[in-house]
């Protein structure tokens, strides 16, 4: 069964994870904790930093599970 996509907004930007190509490293948890949480639904909370923090952590995601994009400019 293919998992969905999990989408997360706020005003600005649109983030989404995929579940079934996340390699677990928990780097985002680790190193951006307050947002990609473990342990709280929703898990990603994009009012918890500025985006552009948030932009950068999604950019380090080393299997490409996070994305990103801006809402205005693209079909998120
Ligand atoms: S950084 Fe990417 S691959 Fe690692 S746990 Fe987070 S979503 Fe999954």
């Amino acid at each position: 069964m293919k998992a969905k996509h999990h989408v997360f907004s706020n005003k600005d930007i649109t983030v989404t994870y995929n579940p079934s190509i996340c390699t677990n490293a928990e780097r985002c948890a680790l190193e951006l904790s307050h947002v990609f949480r473990q342990s709280v639904i929703p898990w990603i909370d994009l009012e918890a930093d500025s985006n552009e923090n948030i932009i950068t952590q999604v950019k380090r995601c080393p299997s490409g599970a996070l994305q990103f994009c801006l809402n205005k400019k693209e079909a998120c």
